[in-house]
């Protein structure tokens, strides 16, 4: 039985493990299929500019829907896809369904793809990337990459080799979730990300009676400018956020409060909508001035 390690200790027939592990094992075998049955689709979430509110980009966050559960959650097959090896087939239907939209938005917008660690230290990633740039006619400035720090943790030198390829490509790197990791200003520096995301943890610390919140952001943006990396806060759900993140000197931000992910038509009737209407699509901006 589950207590056959004895009273209280954990054993590996845990009902809750096993079930978490056929869980796994059922969203493997599907997103075989997803990828088969064109469950897979990209959500689109705008960045904006704190001082103005114009959008000046959006990050391509994954969504899939499947055919009887409905919605499940990147947090779930990601990682799953990650320790299958699926990742690889997964990130290039990311790649090139984001370098396909580009097309079909304005150019002076910008898309960031989110790339795993095992898909980023792929054989070949940086030359397939070239040609697939070429292939959809991409302006590699369009295009932004998002890596987190547990990249940085292993292999530096290969790491370092695969940045400077995508440098050359044309294409800006940013660090994901800034902050929860633990890669240091010398590895930063050297590396030449072009933005740094801050983490939603420290959004959401952010209040007026919470000076060290502030600090903290204070301090990703001066380290950011240090070495000539952009910022971006990444989940401002709030009025009051927005306003500490932007006295901070943070100047890019995303989260709620400017808008949800979206499937691309909606990003494009928002654009419309936009020019149409002026400002009204920014009330984030009213009450500051
Ligand atoms: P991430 O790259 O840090 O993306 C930000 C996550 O925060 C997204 O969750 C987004 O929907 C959510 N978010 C944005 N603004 C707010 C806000 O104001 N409030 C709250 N509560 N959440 C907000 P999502 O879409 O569920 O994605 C989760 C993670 O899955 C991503 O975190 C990224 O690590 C991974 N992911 C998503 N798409 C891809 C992909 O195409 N490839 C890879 N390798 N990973 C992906
Ligand atoms: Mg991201
Ligand atoms: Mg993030
Ligand atoms: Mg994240």
């Amino acid at each position: 039985t589950s207590r056959a390690a004895g009273r209280g200790t954990w054993s590996i027939y845990h009902p809750e493990m096993s079930q978490m592990a056929a869980y796994r094992h059922w969203v493997e075998a599907e997103l075989y299929g997803a990828l088969q049955r064109d469950e897979l689709s990209l959500h689109y979430q705008p960045k904006v500019l704190a001082a103005t509110g114009e959008t000046i980009g959006y990050e391509a966050l994954l969504r899939w829907n499947h055919h009887q559960k409905g919605s499940i959650p990147p947090s779930e097959f990601i990682p799953v896809a990650e320790q299958c090896g699926l990742i690889q087939q997964i990130g290039d239907f990311v790649l090139r369904r984001v370098c396909e939209d580009l097309g079909k938005l304005p150019d002076h917008i910008t898309v960031s793809a989110n790339v795993s660690a095992a898909q980023f230290n792929r054989d070949g990633f940086v030359a397939n990337l070239g040609r697939l740039l070429t292939e959809t006619e991409t302006r590699p400035e369009r295009l932004e990459i998002e890596v987190t720090e547990t990249l940085l943790i292993r292999n530096l030198a290969e790491v370092r080799r695969i940045m400077n390829g995508l440098r050359e490509l044309g294409i800006s790197l940013a660090i994901d979730d800034f902050g929860t990791g633990y890669s240091n200003l010398s590895t930063l520096s050297e590396l030449r990300f072009n933005t740094l995301k801050i983490d939603k943890s420290f959004v959401d610390r952010l209040t007026e009676s919470d000076d060290s919140a502030s600090a903290m952001v204070a301090s990703i943006v001066g380290m950011a400018r240090s070495i000539d990396a952009g910022v971006v806060a990444e989940g401002v759900e709030t009025q009051e956020q927005f306003t500490l993140l932007k006295a901070a000197g943070c100047t890019v931000m995303q989260g709620y409060l400017f808008g949800k992910p979206m499937p691309l038509s909606a990003i494009k009737a928002r654009a419309g909508e936009a020019r149409a209407t002026g400002d009204a699509n920014m009330p984030f901006l009213a009450s500051d001035n």
